[in-house]
């Protein structure tokens, strides 16, 4: 029978384990095992029937049950202590609370998915992922962050193989009402909403959703409401569903209906409004436009409210990849901002913030990135090589000036640790050390594990990764048509003492899923190896509509699938973060070899490194500035790199036929040798190889672990991420934003002007003459360079520029490599806007040297040189 009408019954609580409710509804649970292990201890068997997943579970439990529980003191002890516990870390002062009155009052932050806990599915990869992580170290370190997002009907799609290893796809639809998740209601009780025109007269309507990652409350936004109709319904229908349209009344939803959702939030929550607004990749762009219409319908012109929302906003760019930046026609972004989506702001005016207008753009696009860039004063991407890549990717946005000198920094991403550390781990910590959580300990206290502890933890994470993967073989075989007969084999893949390297992420085509596959013979005979074999789990999803990845995956699996090697190579289908808390773990070695520079950060190595794997990585994203030569091994590239650029060599071909060749070497002489010992054993062959490392064990190996889990685990933390972004960006954003809003956004008004003046007149500044006096025939070092600079200002005043001269090391195309600057004075006043401005420079290094003269604008509210894009070089 079908319902004609569904509604979910929320349970109500004996007083005396009324917590278990705020227990279960706040997300901090994904990350307090004291509160999952006492759901376990409620009911084991109802909590595995709910999938772990506390909302769920007690929904199940019946009332008798429930009273029961009520009565049995030493449990309503524990449930009252953990309510109180989680009281206390949702109110007491944490970090942040030490920064002062200058740290922003609150910080908005945008992002199109969040990966937070397999009951949320609510992401699709990497980003996701990272937003969630974001978002719990914040609330660990009390940083007062509102998240906003969307809510989708049917999140990201799951993964299932086809017996011939094709990729298929379902979107399992969600109710809201069986999520972790609160209705935002109007005083009067009604759902509140959110509402933007649409073309034709047409409407989208959103609720907005709230979930608790412990003290981050994050809103998302649901079109799946009454009103709309059935199109606009089918906005939050999937994440990255369609394209087109689709997408952009997506992204419209999440900028400028977010925005609008946090102003509901604020009036109902009483919460401080933001005063920083941080996007996490370009998607949530749109916000800054709806910031600027919030300003101009209070009757500010277009420059000032740019200037005002430009001060406090923060832009993550997350991908070196062209193809992976969201870019729409002009003419679509015309279509819908014609509905009068921000009607007091020209749309000519958004159209220009995402004007590819540099060489090579393309003048019909609009490009998300482009417009986060330019409507953040703040911009950084998310490890040190992606920042340089990211910089001179963007590097048309800014001519004539450096790569260098890009107003993109880096802030390298970081993982929860609470969330991706095995409890395993945990509860040695605790038994050796008497810390109660991980992420607090002293990270260097893992030199102090014994050999023998860390090497029996580790052969225990393997082993549980054993024992979900052949669960998951199993059931993934069913699912492609297999019987039970058939597979009997599955009891023994893999094996508990042999090396486990792990692969697993998304499958776009430079993460290069199938370059392990490159020289399958020598793939199988490293497999097969009698004495010093390894074993390799594999999992990942390809995009829906990424052909070439769904090769890949058919390329992997019917490698996986021959009798000779299925016990050593697997792959899992639907990677997701239930599968990725056991695989990290049990993993050894985690692999990743992207091709440079392609991978902006990636963070999956660093979820293995705080378990004690080791990495095997192509030196990219986090692992170019990690890794130190004793945490794991960097598998050479093949073409030559020189800062961020890669010369380009070797075609595609050879290049991954050298880098695979490379990773064979290394897991054959390097990574294996060292696992199994030095010595080989004694009877090779015979005693087979899960007798191989219990004799003597590995010191050097165990070195390695050590080394990750002290010195690689707070550097790849997502608090230490969390700090960088509040002291190097959240902060003096904070500040901008303050001292461009006050006294009625008097400076904003101010710089705006000044802006347009500089704009304006930049035209007519020129350096028109340069001469130096002190230079011999024979220069020394130590001499004194005296630099007198003719430039003309033109309508400009000699305070409204910087005049400099920039010097060093001359390069052989006449480059500077690394160039020192020094301000030169104005000296002289010629007339006619005319000016000589001089100063002394000193000569300290031999060989050839070299200086210029520039002229930059300059203004105490501008955060970097490049800012405005002007220079007047010589
Ligand atoms: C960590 C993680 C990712 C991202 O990993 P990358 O290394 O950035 O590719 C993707 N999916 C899941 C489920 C993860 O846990």
């Amino acid at each position: 029978m079908k319902a004609i009408r569904r509604f979910t019954v929320r349970t109500v609580l004996p007083d005396s384990i009324a917590p278990l409710s705020k227990l279960a509804s706040n997300l901090r649970w994904s990350w307090h095992e004291p509160t999952t292990r006492l759901f376990a201890d409620l009911d084991p068997a109802a909590w595995k029937a709910s999938g772990h997943d506390p909302v769920k579970f007690l929904g199940s439990v019946s009332r008798g049950s429930l009273e029961r529980l009520a009565q049995d003191a030493g449990l309503v002890q524990r449930i009252q202590d953990l309510g109180a516990d989680l009281d206390a870390y949702l109110t007491a002062p944490r970090w942040y609370q030490t920064l002062g009155e200058d740290a922003p009052r609150a910080v908005a932050y945008f992002s199109p998915e969040y990966g937070i806990s397999a009951v949320l599915p609510q992401y699709s990869g990497g980003l996701g992922i990272l937003a969630g992580d974001h978002l719990k170290s914040a609330s660990d370190l009390g940083v007062p962050l509102i998240a906003v997002g969307l809510l989708y009907q049917a999140g990201y799609f799951k993964q299932a193989l086809s017996r011939d290893g094709w990729q298929l796809e379902t979107y399992p639809v969600l109710d809201p009402n069986g999520l972790p998740l609160t209705l935002l209601r109007e005083e009067d009780g009604t759902p509140a909403r959110v509402n933007l025109p649409l073309p034709n007269n047409r409407r989208l309507s959103a609720q907005i959703w709230r979930a608790d990652v412990g003290r981050v409350p994050l809103l998302l936004l649901d079109s799946d409401v009454t009103g709309n109709d059935d199109a606009a319904r089918g906005i939050t229908d999937r994440l990255y569903g369609g394209g087109g349209d689709h997408r952009l009344q997506q992204e419209l939803l999440l900028g400028m209906g977010g925005v609008k959702a946090l102003r509901v939030y604020e009036r109902l929550s009483g919460t401080a409004a933001p005063e920083v607004f941080h996007t996490n990749e370009g998607h949530a762009g749109f916000l800054g436009v709806e910031r600027i219409r919030e300003l101009m319908d209070n009757g500010m012109g277009w420059e000032e409210a740019l200037t005002a929302t430009r001060a406090n906003t923060v832009f993550t760019t997350h991908t070196p990849v062209p193809a992976g930046i969201d870019r729409f026609d002009q003419s679509q972004i015309r279509h819908f901002f014609s509905a009068g989506l921000a009607q007091s702001v020209p749309t000519d005016k958004v159209l220009a913030l995402g004007a590819e207008s540099y060489d090579g753009g393309d003048p019909g696009k609009f490009n998300m990135a482009v417009m986060g860039l330019r409507l953040a004063q703040r911009a950084n991407g998310v490890a040190k090589l992606h920042g340089k890549v990211s910089r001179e990717m963007f590097s048309g946005l800014w001519p004539g000036f450096d790569i260098s000198e890009v107003p993109i920094t880096s802030v390298t991403n970081g993982v929860h640790v609470p969330s991706w550390v095995d409890p395993e781990l945990t509860k040695l910590a605790r038994e050796k050390f008497g810390v109660a959580t991980v992420h607090d300990r002293d990270w260097s206290r893992a030199y102090e594990i014994s050999d023998r502890d860390l090497w029996d933890l580790r052969r225990r994470l393997r082993s549980n990764l054993i024992d979900d993967v052949r669960r998951r073989v199993r059931a993934a075989w069913r699912k492609r048509g297999a019987t039970d007969a058939e597979l009997a084999w599955t009891d023994n893949v893999l094996d508990p003492d042999i090396l486990t390297i792990g692969f697993a992420r998304r499958v776009p085509t430079y993460k290069r899923l199938t370059l392990m596959l490159r020289d399958p013979a020598r793939l199988k005979a490293l497999l097969l190896h009698p004495t010093h074999p390894l074993q390799v789990v594999v999992a990942g999803k390809s995009h829906p509509a990424d052909e070439q990845g769904k090769r890949m995956i058919q390329d992997l699996v019917r490698f996986t699938d021959d009798p000779e090697v299925r016990h050593r190579i697997v792959f899992l289908p639907n990677y997701d973060i239930a599968m990725a808390r056991t695989l990290f773990p049990g993993c050894d070695v985690w692999l990743n070899n992207p091709l440079r520079p392609l991978e902006a950060s990636g963070t999956s190595g660093m979820k293995s490194a705080i378990n004690g794997g080791l990495n095997l990585s192509i030196l990219d994203g986090w692992w170019d500035e990690m890794f130190d030569g004793g945490n794991g091994w960097a598998i050479p590239s093949a073409n030559p790199t020189q800062g961020a650029r890669t010369r380009e060599v070797y075609g595609p071909d050879q290049r991954d036929d050298l880098e695979a060749a490379a990773l064979y070497d290394l897991l054959e002489n390097a990574v294996t040798p060292m696992f199994y010992g030095k010595e080989p054993p004694a009877e090779a062959g015979s005693a087979g190889p899960s007798d191989a490392p219990t004799g003597s064990l590995p010191s050097e190996w165990l070195e390695m672990v050590k080394h990750t889990l002290a010195d690689l685990g707070p550097a790849v933390s997502a608090n230490r991420m969390l700090r960088d972004y509040v002291n190097q960006l959240y902060r003096p954003a904070g500040q901008s934003g303050r001292a461009a809003s006050a006294n009625g956004y008097a400076a904003a008004k101010e710089l705006a002007e000044w802006i347009t003046r500089i704009r304006d007149g930049w035209s007519a500044v020129s350096v028109e003459h340069v001469d130096s006096i002190g230079i011999t025939d024979d220069p020394q070092i130590g001499d004194q360079l005296k630099v007198q600079a003719y430039v003309s200002l033109g309508s400009l005043r000699p305070e409204d520029v910087s005049v400099e001269v920039a010097y060093g090391k001359a390069l052989e195309n006449d480059q500077l490599a690394d160039p020192r600057t020094e301000e030169l004075v104005q000296a002289e006043d010629l007339g006619s806007g005319r000016h000589m401005f001089s100063g002394t420079i000193g000569i300290e290094q031999a060989g050839p040297f070299g200086y210029t003269v520039r002229v930059l604008p300059v203004h105490a509210g501008l955060a970097s040189k490049a800012e405005l894009g002007l220079v007047a070089n010589a």
